[in-house]
């Protein structure tokens, strides 16, 4: 019984880590210590200039900086580059989770400090959006994880954020329980503008919390586009390799 009640208070106000189990005391971060929130993996080195897909040599990019992967060469993607913080792996990718599927909201704030202390180069930039949650999904957990990132990164930057304009026209199913080519369908036409004549010749930043196939942001950025922006910048928070 006792440890009924035990598991029970931890879950509504956990003192151990989520990821080593520790003490959280004094790390101001909830659910996770300072040893872990302190762990995250920025990604460094080179990567793909339009998908951001890490490269492995780190010369990879020496000779010729605008070398796309083959994938990208064969398959350009519709934004015109996406940017990943960190490696979906490990303590971030932990707290991710716990962000999103517990659902935690107050993790929204140090997660997107994180993301903005790391961003390296974004500029011009006319707006920032999220990528929209369906309504039913909006329900269900209570707070658009992408938004709350970029909110703080519209803040940290000083741009402005357009957060209703796109949105999902119906409800699509959790992208992670798909294959590759089962996303592209899954989020196919999912997307649409309220005021598309808002994109005209803008400059903007996507944001989501990990990037996986770049599916939904290919999406999304197709509606963008058709919309007449004049850049797509997909960032997120991680980048599943
Ligand atoms: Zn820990
Ligand atoms: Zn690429």
């Amino acid at each position: 019984m006792h440890s009924v009640i035990r598991r029970i208070l931890d879950f509504i106000l956990p003192t151990s880590c989520s990821y080593c189990n520790s003490s959280i005391a004094g790390s101001g971060i909830p659910y996770f210590c300072s040893s872990c929130w302190s762990d995250f993996t920025p990604i460094r080195g080179p990567v793909c200039p339009r998908c951001g897909r890490p490269f492995e040599s780190p010369e990879a990019l020496s000779h010729s900086p605008e070398h796309a992967c083959s994938a990208c060469r064969l398959n350009p993607p519709l934004f015109d580059q996406a940017l990943s913080i960190g490696y979906f792996e490990g303590s971030l990718r932990e707290a991710i989770h716990q962000f999103k599927y517990r659902p935690c909201r107050s993790l929204g704030r140090p997660l997107g400090h994180w993301m903005v202390e790391n961003i390296r180069v974004v500029s011009g930039i006319d707006i920032v959006m999220p990528v929209p949650l369906h309504v039913r999904r909006l329900k269900q957990r209570g707070f658009n994880q992408a938004l709350l990132l970029a909110h703080r990164t519209s803040e940290a930057l000083s741009i402005p954020l357009s957060c209703d304009n796109l949105f999902r026209v119906r409800p699509t199913r959790p992208q992670v329980e798909l294959t590759g080519e089962e996303r592209i369908k899954n989020v196919s036409g999912a997307f649409a503008l309220r005021q598309p004549g808002a994109l005209a010749d803008k400059n903007v930043v996507l944001i989501d919390d990990v990037f996986t196939t770049g599916a939904t942001m290919n999406e999304c950025a197709l509606v963008l586009k058709r919309a007449g922006a004049a850049r797509v910048t997909a960032l997120t928070l991680a980048r599943a390799v």
